[in-house]
């Protein structure tokens, strides 16, 4: 099927001007220069100017390192401003519908009913893998969007590459692929494939592996094409300069991500053999995610005996699915220590 992002385009999006800041009038930022364009206060704070709104030197770290040309990244205030401008560029208001499949992270949900689009659930099977019959049976020809999540949330598994291979191949709309957790799985992202699909729009964020999730900055791979409809919709300074700063700062210090990660990952199984052990567990769901997934006999209970004893996780029960299961995130070794300490009292 030959895809052709401009019929995706809404049309007052296809027809509209961006807004253009000072900071984009002017683009030579490496020469001392005066700014008097953008009515700033000129005494220096560190942040009395205006951020970069096209965030030059963070886009070309990020470049260098997932290998990809800086016109195919655009960032966001964290994932969910880069999934809201998703749909607010393709997605018709009362017209369209998206595709999602429960259970899954919810913004997808809450984002399709803000913008008031059609949300087209279809329910994973009980590996938690898409049904692929399902999908294009529910598809028409105004569902523009469809969301994996992969390594999914709640559920920490990754979603088959032979599922979203097919629908990469066989779905007429966008395929979003959510990739939160991706840095602590071993599979590899799907950024490789963009070349390949150009229908496909992969989403990161700093927010988990990478230990920065107060700074809120989400990553959006895509073609140029598809970038660069985002770009003209997105609010001119979306990244504040602390976040910039903060975020060049940690991707130039890869190796104490990298270690953080083996460490986390090392935690997880040192955790996953102690749950193992409990009778009261009925169910650990393989996981490629910094969180464990159970199924208990009573996930009231337990989650009120685990805050009881100062140790605050997801009660997941209300979704689908995923009956009195809790979502437990790796802590630091002393946290889960504490943890498999308290479950060990746990009758
Ligand atoms: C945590 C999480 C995000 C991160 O969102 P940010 O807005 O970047 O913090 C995105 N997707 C999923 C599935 C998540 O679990």
């Amino acid at each position: 099927m030959k895809f052709d992002i401009k019929q995706f385009i809404r049309p007052n999006v296809a027809k509209m001007k961006p807004y253009s800041s000072a900071r984009d009038e002017f683009k030579d930022f490496d020469k001392e220069m005066i700014f008097l364009d953008a009515n700033e206060n000129p005494f220096e704070t560190n942040v009395n100017r205006y951020p970069d709104p096209q965030q030059r030197k963070l886009k070309s770290i990020l470049s260098k390192q997932k290998n990809i040309p800086v016109d195919q990244i655009l960032l966001g205030n964290g994932s969910d401003e880069v999934l809201d401008l998703i749909f607010r560029a393709f997605c018709e208001p009362s017209k369209d519908n998206i595709i999602t499949l429960p259970p899954t992270y919810g913004m997808y949900n809450v984002l399709a009913s803000l913008n008031n689009i059609e949300n087209r659930e279809v329910l994973l099977d009980s590996d938690f893998q898409p049904d692929l019959d399902e999908i294009s049976r529910i598809a028409d020809t105004r569902t523009k969007l469809l969301f994996f999540c992969s390594p999914n949330n709640p559920t920490g598994n990754l979603i088959s590459s032979e599922a979203i291979l097919n629908l990469l191949k066989n779905f007429n709309g966008l395929v979003v692929i959510d990739e939160a957790y991706i840095d602590f799985s071993e599979e590899e992202s799907w950024i490789t494939k963009l070349n390949e699909f150009s229908n496909l729009i992969i989403t990161q964020t700093l927010s988990k592996a990478y230990g920065l999730a107060g700074i809120r900055l989400g990553i959006c791979y895509a073609s140029s094409e598809i970038i660069s409809v985002l770009n003209k919709i997105k609010p001119p300074y979306n990244i504040n300069e602390l976040t910039q700063q903060k975020a060049i700062e940690q991707l130039q210090n890869v190796e104490k991500v990298q270690m953080e990660i083996t460490s986390l990952i090392e935690e997880k199984n040192q955790l996953l053999k102690a749950l193992n052990e409990k009778k009261f567990i009925k169910k650990i769901y393989p996981t490629d995610a910094n969180f464990i997934l159970i199924k208990v006999d009573d996930a009231e209970k337990r989650y009120s005996q685990l805050l009881e004893n100062g140790i605050v996780v997801r009660n997941r029960s209300s979704q689908p699915l995923c009956e009195n299961t809790l979502r437990i995130t790796i802590g630091t070794p002393s946290e889960n220590e504490k943890l498999i300490t308290i479950l060990k009292e746990f009758k």
